[in-house]
């Protein structure tokens, strides 16, 4: 951990003549595309291993990335994000550039929202906090028996959520642990549970994906998250799920959604990414070949068959490497799928109902006290990473 801390400070005070820019990293822009603008070796990219160079696939457009440069306006070190745990750290050595992946270091903010609806969920909580990604959020996983268009003047929404601070900025994805609207003297609420959102009842929100997109010998490599490779004295993470499957077999959309993407794509070679709703995105990577015909913009329905099983980019072997996104975060395919099939039962549904009790307890005391000013984000637009989508 001190060696990260080392790693950051030295980014920010490096000297005091060198000054840091914060830019958007372009559609279509790829680490190596990257490298030759900034007339960079492209060796850096090529002396990565495998895990890396997937990982550089994963860079978003619209990212925030930062650049700090000497007064003479020569390149000295670069912070790309890679989800939400990880960054790429380029930075002179020697007179030589080298590439190394280290943790984000984050803030932790736990903030609560108690407002009346005045005009609707979304604007309403746009004015109170200036913050798009948890509006969006709200709107994206509300999905109660209430119709949020018929809310009326004086209904009360709260909200309870996690947040995310990089560099002293909003970063990354917003949880909400629950959120309750109160219509018509009835309190409504969604509740965030082990990586997914909930009914008052347990029963999970989202199902749209199939156990699996393909028909698979064995999973060869689980989704992780950020950690440290203790032999290669590393940061690694896995973003996705790796189905072992002969060449050949038929990959299949995991749920009903648009293609966004045909073609290669680095680390991951042929791949194919589906957009499944606003928010919610799959991405199938070392295909040997693509369905005919297969084109962006297409509607796939959830079992049709869109590619098949390959070796291409960085593939040790003939597998499926199967990722799951949401607002352009990775998340672990297998959390979503496991609790699709059904809902919250037995122990889990004992301690889900325990779990909410208390959060129900919070949004009251949250109402009691919702004549407290919000927190206002600043300059909001400019903080996130992500473009925000309005709904
Ligand atoms: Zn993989």
């Amino acid at each position: 951990m001190a060696k990260i801390i080392v790693v950051l400070s030295l980014f920010l005070s490096f000297s005091t003549a060198a000054y840091m820019e914060e830019l958007k990293w372009p559609k279509g822009e790829t680490f190596l595309t990257f490298l030759d603008k900034n007339h960079l070796p492209s060796s850096i990219y090529y002396s990565l291993d495998k895990e890396e160079q997937e990982l550089a696939a994963e860079i978003v457009a619209g990212v925030k990335y930062q650049v700090l440069k000497s007064e003479d306006n020569q390149l000295e070190q670069v912070l790309i994000p890679i989800g939400e745990e990880l960054q790429m750290h380029l930075k002179k050595k020697d007179d030589k550039f080298v590439m190394e992946i280290t943790p984000i270091v984050l803030q932790q903010e736990s903030r609560s929202l108690a407002i009346e609806i005045h005009s609707s969920p979304f604007v309403d909580i746009l004015n109170a906090t200036n913050s798009y990604a948890l509006a969006n959020e709200f709107a994206q996983t509300f999905r109660g028996e209430v119709n949020l268009r018929n809310l009326q003047k004086g209904d009360k929404l709260v909200l309870l959520y996690q947040q995310k601070r990089r560099l002293g900025k909003l970063f990354g994805s917003i949880k909400i642990d629950v959120s309750m609207v109160e219509t018509a003297k009835k309190k409504n609420y969604i509740y965030f549970y082990k990586e997914n959102y909930y009914d008052p009842k347990g029963q999970e929100l989202d199902s749209f994906l199939l156990s699996s997109p393909v028909n698979y010998t064995r999973i060869s490599s689980p989704f992780t998250q950020m950690r440290w490779h203790p032999i290669l004295l590393k940061y690694r993470a896995h973003l996705g799920i790796d189905y072992a499957a002969s060449v050949g077999t038929p990959v299949k959309a995991a749920g009903n959604g648009k293609v966004a993407f045909v073609g290669e794509r680095g680390g991951y070679g042929n791949t194919v990414e589906i957009t499944h709703d606003s928010s919610f995105k799959t991405l199938y990577g070392h295909l040997n070949g693509f369905a005919k015909g297969l084109r962006g913009g297409q509607s796939v329905k959830q079992g049709q068959v869109i590619a098949y099983v390959g070796n291409t980019g960085l593939s040790s072997g003939p597998h499926l490497h199967f990722g799951l996104y949401r607002n352009n975060v990775a998340i672990n395919p297998a959390s979503v799928v496991k609790i699709a099939k059904s809902a919250l039962g037995g122990n889990e549904l004992k301690a889900f109902i325990d779990y909410t009790s208390e959060l129900r307890k919070k949004v009251d005391s949250a109402l009691e006290n919702s004549d407290t000013i919000p927190y206002k984000e600043e300059n909001f637009n400019l903080a996130y990473p992500f473009e925000p989508k309005q709904s």
